[in-house]
C-alpha cells in the first residue's frame, strides 16, 4: 500500500538533499518521479528544486490555490510515476493536504512530502499541523545546534544578528537569515513566549 509520509526538519537541515537523492534513486532504476514546490520559495527560480550542496532538479510550483490531486493526475495522464515528492511542504494548505491523501489512498502513489516542522515563533506551519495530523509514517533530518544538541526550533536574525520575534510566518526577500538551534539556545535567544 502506498503511504503519505512527512520528513520534517528545522532550517539547513539538509531536506531538499535528502529529496533530491531520493527521487535520483527511483529514476536511475527507470521509474519516474514528480517533483513538487512551492512558488513561495524562489530561492532556486521558480520550477527548481536546489540544495545547498549544489544539486538541484526540475519541479512543478504550486500555489494555494492549487488543486494537487488534480496536478498530480494531469502528470499521470503525460506517463507512469512511481512517487511524488513535495518541497517546503509547510507552505501546503490543509486543503492540499487532504488531496495529497487522496493521491495516496485513490491513486496508490506514494506521496513524501518534506518541511519545516515550525516557524522562527515556535509554531507549526498549518501545512506541517496538518501533515503531523494525516501522514502515515514520519521521520525526522537532523541537523544540530551550534551546542551539539539535536536542533528543533529557528530564529530569524535581522542583519546585525539579533533575533526577530514578531513578523509574519512567511518573510519573501528580506535581509534576515535563519539559525536552526535547540530548544534551550532557542529560548535564549527569543525568550519565554507564552501562548497568552
Ligand atoms: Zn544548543
Amino acid at each position: 500500500m502506498a503511504k503519505l509520509y512527512f520528513n520534517y526538519s528545522t532550517m539547513n537541515a539538509g531536506k531538499s538533499t535528502v529529496l533530491l537523492q531520493a527521487s535520483h534513486n527511483y529514476r536511475e532504476n527507470n521509474m519516474d518521479t514528480y517533483l513538487l514546490t512551492a512558488r513561495v520559495d524562489d530561492r532556486a527560480g521558480a520550477g527548481r528544486i536546489a540544495s545547498r550542496i549544489g544539486i538541484g532538479a526540475e519541479a512543478d510550483v504550486f500555489v494555494p490555490s492549487d488543486d494537487l490531486f488534480t496536478m498530480v493526475s494531469d502528470r499521470i495522464s503525460q506517463g507512469e510515476i512511481a512517487c511524488v515528492f513535495v518541497d517546503e511542504a509547510q507552505f501546503l494548505s490543509s486543503d492540499q493536504v487532504w488531496q495529497l491523501a487522496r493521491v495516496v489512498d485513490d491513486l496508490n502513489l506514494p506521496v513524501l512530502c518534506y518541511g519545516l516542522r515550525v516557524d522562527f515563533q515556535g509554531q507549526l506551519f498549518p501545512g506541517s499541523a496538518t501533515l503531523l495530523a494525516l501522514a502515515d509514517e514520519m521521520r525526522e533530518v537532523r541537523t544540530i545546534c551550534r551546542c551539539g544538541r539535536k536542533a528543533t526550533m529557528v530564529i530569524r536574525q535581522d542583519e546585525n544578528g539579533n533575533a526577530i520575534t514578531e513578523g509574519a510566518q512567511v518573510q519573501i526577500g528580506g535581509n534576515e537569515t535563519y539559525v536552526s538551534l535547540c530548544r534551550r539556545h532557542w529560548r535564549e535567544s527569543v525568550g519565554d513566549l507564552t501562548a497568552g
